[in-house]
């Protein structure tokens, strides 16, 4: 084996049957090897596995890889075999990699050990996968590329180390610029968002996800608004963004994003130029900046005047500046040059396509020699064949992205900035509020039995000091009038049933009664329930001070339980129309002020909070405050496994909780 022999250190076998193996020494069993053991790779039959590990950790070695399949992947004993690897690994406190992966390889020491036919070129990317034959795969692919590894780990089972290990191992770790990794899930939600956001941020290294694969959320029937509009992509796109995690939605994506993040700077502002010698490519990069974050730089008068001066009549000045086919190297530098002198531009990616007489090599050493002078990122799209074969290596060894086609250069600039905002992304604190606990765990214990609860449970709210209306569920006709008096003018009236999810369905929300109207609205509630559902459980009749909805903007704020990331907060546009417009934002919680805002203010609808056609503002902080409170609840009560606000009532005024629906495990309380 060849790379084996690449290896800077020393290399043994073990293997009872043989003296030699493959031209190293071999030894009868791991106690007969003298010296220090830095790595164990253990590649023997899956029964004896367990018993080598628990040697090795005798023996004092530490970083073991278990090549070997057959485990919790294979079923039958499979699962009990790694419950007992676990178990080995923990008792001797091994760093250990697998079972069932392909190896590790690191390209400063020239080690790979792995099964895998080739080994990686020395980068400063450092990769893992869950997928074994992807690595290869991948290797293969960035030799042609000329790109290069730092650290490559096939995680396998994931049984002892993860990738919350490798991305916090790699964020210490001076020679890896971006860790890059496939996951089809993740172990440890929380703790993977934590060690992630504090690799982007304090560390400063750029982690570039792909993940593939559908994780369920469990069996449990869902019966939130939120648990409905939630689900698993949501989750992840909600926990990578705190995370600050750079997320590709392919491979092609994650190594473009990879190389990008690796050789680029980071641009200081979102404007590309774009320099083309032919306008139908100028116009696929302009489509492909218009859906990313980023926009075509609109340029000073200046730059404008000197573009004039160096072109050609007949090319374009405005972006993207078409220098025309016949353009040479020189016209291209000439035009690239001025638009990096613009302050609006913070990235460029220049686009050459054949013509009879273009050398596409001038243009890659021009391209690496200004790149080189700049702080502003640069990209190429050559878009030929064999012409161009040269001049993308050129432009590889100089540290310039290249590629065919002009929209993966603008996504990978798109990437690039994307890793800054991340970067730079006001988190703020998580706010502290008073809340009486007590009196919140003692509504929900007084919960029924099958943990569904509705606005009988408001205080709930009122304990976490989430403003709500007046009101009082009643079970007769003659309290229905008292506490309609004592809220005093038109009342709301609702059906309390655990059985009804949507009240308003069946007619169970009356709006505007007036006093002498209760006694009525009171009977045709409960008779519409009865007729809805004859065996419907019954706890009254909510009597509710009536909130100044036309004013205001109905909103719900609710969360649920993602499986691998734990609570999710939710922030939408409400009502009972919330699963038709489906305009919501997502948090993972703990969610900080910043991000509270955030999240209130990313909603497409969010001009209406605003006060859209000529209406008052509303109070938007009481709302982002709201959407602290319910991130404290969630966080505070693991037995609530979601909880609905629907609507919030944002008023000019402050907010209003009318309606309430919350599912409870009463054995976690
Ligand atoms: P459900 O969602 O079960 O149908 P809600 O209590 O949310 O029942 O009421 C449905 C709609 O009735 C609300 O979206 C809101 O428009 C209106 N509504 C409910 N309570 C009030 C109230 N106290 N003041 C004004 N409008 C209300
Ligand atoms: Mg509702």
């Amino acid at each position: 084996m060849e790379s084996l022999s690449e290896f800077e250190g020393e290399v043994v076998a073990v293997n009872p049957n043989h003296e030699e193996v493959l031209g190293f020494a071999s030894y009868g069993g791991v106690d007969d090897v003298p010296g220090e053991i830095d790595l164990a790779v253990v590649a023997v039959p899956p029964d004896a596995v367990v018993g080598v590990v628990e040697t090795l950790g005798e023996r004092g070695v530490v970083n073991v890889v278990v090549v070997t399949a057959g485990f919790s992947e294979a079923g039958g004993d499979g699962a009990e075999r790694e419950r007992e690897l676990v178990g080995a690994a923990r008792e001797h406190s091994l760093n250990l990699v697998g079972p069932n992966c392909i190896g590790v390889v690191s390209t400063p020491t020239k080690l790979n050990a792995t099964f895998g036919p080739d080994s990686p070129v020395e980068g400063s990317v450092s990769f893992m996968s869950q997928s074994g034959a992807f690595i290869t795969a991948a290797v293969d692919w960035a030799n042609d590329e000329g790109m290069g590894f730092r650290h490559v780990v096939s995680l396998g089972n994931k049984a002892v180390l993860d990738e919350t290990d490798f991305v916090e191992a790699w964020g210490e770790d001076e020679g890896t610029n971006v860790v890059v990794g496939y996951l089809e899930g993740i172990e440890d939600g929380g703790e993977f968002v934590r060690t992630a956001r504090r690799v982007t941020r304090e560390k400063e290294t750029p982690v570039v996800l792909v993940k593939s694969g559908r994780t369920e959320a469990g069996a449990r029937a869902v019966s939130s608004h939120t648990g409905t509009l939630a689900g698993t992509e949501k989750a992840y796109e909600a926990a990578f963004r705190k995370a600050g995690i750079v997320r590709a939605h392919n491979t092609e994506e994650l190594f473009d994003f990879a190389r990008a993040l690796d050789t680029l700077p980071l641009p200081d502002e979102d404007g590309v130029a774009v320099v083309t010698n032919a306008g139908g490519p100028g116009v696929m990069a302009t489509d492909a900046v218009g859906d990313s974050s980023l926009s075509l730089a609109e340029f000073e008068d200046t730059t404008y005047d000197a573009l004039d001066d160096a072109l050609p009549d007949a090319a374009a000045f405005y972006n993207p500046v078409d220098v025309l086919g016949d353009a040479p190297a020189e016209r291209f530098e000439d035009a690239v040059s001025i638009a990096l002198d613009d302050p609006n531009v913070g990235a460029c990616l220049v686009i050459a396509c054949p013509t009879a007489t273009f050398d596409f090599d001038a243009l890659a050493e021009s391209i690496v020699e200004t790149a080189e002078g700049t702080d502003v990122p640069v990209v190429a799209a050559l878009m030929g064949g064999e012409a161009t074969k040269e001049a993308r290596s050129k432009l590889s060894e100089g540290g310039v992205p290249s590629y065919f086609d002009p929209a993966r250069g603008v996504r990978s600039l798109d990437a690039v900035a994307g890793y800054r905002n991340a970067k730079e992304r006001e988190i703020g604190e998580v706010r502290e509020f008073e809340v009486d606990h007590e009196k919140a765990r003692s509504i929900l214990e007084r919960g029924r039995e099958d943990g569904r609860l509705g606005v009988e449970a408001t205080p709930l709210l009122d304990a976490y000091g989430i403003p709500t209306p007046k009101g009082e569920v009643v079970e007769t006709q003659d309290e229905a009038e008292r506490v309609a008096e004592k809220i005093g003018g038109e009342v709301v009236m609702k059906i309390v049933s655990p059985d009804i999810l949507h009240k308003s369905d069946i007619g169970g929300v009356k709006v505007g009664v007036a006093r002498e109207d209760v006694r009525d609205a009171y009977e045709d509630l409960v008779s519409r329930a009865r007729s809805y559902q004859p065996d419907a459980e019954l706890l009254g009749v909510q009597v509710q001070e009536m909130v100044e909805v036309d004013e205001g903007v109905e909103t719900i704020v609710g969360f649920n339980r993602d499986p691998q990331f734990g609570p999710l907060v939710m922030f939408g546009l409400g009502g009972i129309f919330v699963e038709v417009f489906e305009d919501t934002s997502f948090g993972v919680a703990p969610v900080a002020d910043a991000e509270a805002r955030e999240m209130v203010n990313s909603v497409e609808s969010s001009p209406l909070l605003r006060g859209a056609r000529g209406r008052e503002p509303v109070d938007t902080e009481a709302v982002v405050e709201t959407v602290e409170r319910v991130s404290a609840l969630a966080t505070d009560f693991p037995a609530i496994l979601e909880l609905d606000i629907n609507p919030l009532v944002a008023t000019p005024e402050g907010v209003s909780a009318v309606d309430l629906r919350l599912t409870l495990d009463p054995e976690e309380l």
